[in-house]
């Protein structure tokens, strides 16, 4: 076994504090990675709080990894010693499913057993921890290379944001000549305005922030609609050919199938806690759809983060040290952050 150090939760109402736990020794195609950044997802805090109802204590969170190879089992051919890569939210998958052969993981016909964190890690039957840590082992296959020209720790987040809404984005066909439509400026939602706007598509934010208002246009929206103002949301009345809704707490979202074009589609990409209530004659009335997204497959995370490499596209990140987490989180909640927290992981060391 690997002894590691990291930062968990040993309850859903306790703070993260620093602790030790095991990982598998390196297996056959398997690297070791020294963690250098980790970013912040809101999903670390449903997951840390219980919020969803299948969290096993001590929880380790973080599933936007970046880091350097540390050592590699003999049957890995695809990286090497030093190199830099990344994890993102699933560390393995069935692989013989429909879906796995697909190259579309995250909808593996087992279910969530591969995740970074909230999974199990099959080799020693233990729940699987994520990347508040010093290192992670993972089999190549769901290792990710990071380009060379993205800063590393502004690169992070697209492991977790980046990808879960690149998928959506290129599934629902985002691009020049499209109106997309994205809800809720935080963590997912900027990457969502950065990568819609790179694809070429009409970007447009909704936003219950008036302070964010500039921020969103500086990256890349063109409209910038306050979705609390019934007069301002009156104005886009069926315009959108995609919204991607990327809130994380209950909310009405009614108001927006309205502005969405015959046929269009909303997607759910925000996890809240609760079932939202729904109703349902906006969508009969003009054959719209209201669908779900789950991050993306492994094929699909690296050419996001080529696609990312060629634009020149990260996330806007605030760096902390790991003894601030808890403190990170209180301010998520506030969806004050702008707009991703990256945890620089030497603190952990100097813890
Ligand atoms: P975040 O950084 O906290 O951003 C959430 C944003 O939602 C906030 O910045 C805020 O934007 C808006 N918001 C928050 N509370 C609101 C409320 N009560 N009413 C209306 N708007 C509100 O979170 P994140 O990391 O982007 O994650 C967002 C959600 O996606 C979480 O539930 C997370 O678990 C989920 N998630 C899903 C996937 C997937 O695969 N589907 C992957 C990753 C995360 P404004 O200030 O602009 O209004
Ligand atoms: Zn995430
Ligand atoms: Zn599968």
């Amino acid at each position: 076994m690997l002894i590691c150090t990291g930062y968990g939760a040993a309850s859903p109402t306790e703070a993260l504090a620093p602790l030790t736990f095991n990982r598998r020794d390196v297996g056959q195609n398997d690297i070791e990675i020294e963690i250098e950044y980790c970013g912040v997802c809101h999903s670390d805090i449903h997951f840390a709080r219980d919020e969803w109802h299948f969290t096993q204590y001590p929880a380790v969170p973080g599933h936007e990894i970046v880091g350097r190879v540390k050592s590699v089992g003999p049957g890995v051919t695809k990286y090497k010693v030093g190199e830099r890569v990344g994890v993102g939210c699933m560390v393995n998958s069935c692989r013989t499913c429909p879906s796995c052969q697909e190259g579309l993981e995250q909808y593996c016909a087992e279910g969530l057993t591969g995740q970074t964190y909230g999974g199990t890690d099959k080799v020693i039957n233990e729940p699987s921890k994520g990347g508040y840590s010093d290192k992670i082992v993972v089999d190549e296959n769901f290792v990710l290379r990071i380009p060379e020209n993205l800063d590393p720790a502004a690169a992070a987040p697209l492991l977790c944001a980046g990808i879960t809404l690149y998928s959506p984005l290129r599934h629902w066909g985002a691009g020049p000549g499209k109106k997309v439509g994205i809800i809720g400026l935080g963590g997912l939602g900027h990457m969502g305005v950065k990568l819609a706007h790179a694809m070429g598509a009409e970007t447009a934010l909704f936003t219950t922030s008036a302070s964010k208002v500039a921020d969103a246009k500086r990256l890349g929206a063109s409209l910038v609609i306050l979705s609390k103002d019934e007069a301002q949301m009156a104005e886009h009345a069926e315009s959108f050919d995609l919204i991607i809704d990327t809130v994380s707490a209950s909310h009405d979202l009614s108001p927006f199938f309205g502005l969405l074009k015959r046929d269009a589609t909303m997607v759910q990409v925000g996890a809240p806690e609760h079932p939202l209530p729904i109703s349902v004659f906006p969508l009969l009335m003009r054959r719209r759809s209201f669908a779900g997204s789950m991050i993306g497959g492994i094929k699909e995370t690296q050419e996001m983060l080529d696609f990312c490499g060629k634009h020149n596209i990260t996330a806007d990140v605030e760096m902390i040290n790991i003894q601030q987490i808890n403190e990170a989180y209180e301010r998520m909640l506030k969806s004050d952050v702008k707009y991703r927290f990256c945890i620089d992981m030497k603190s952990l060391k100097a813890a």
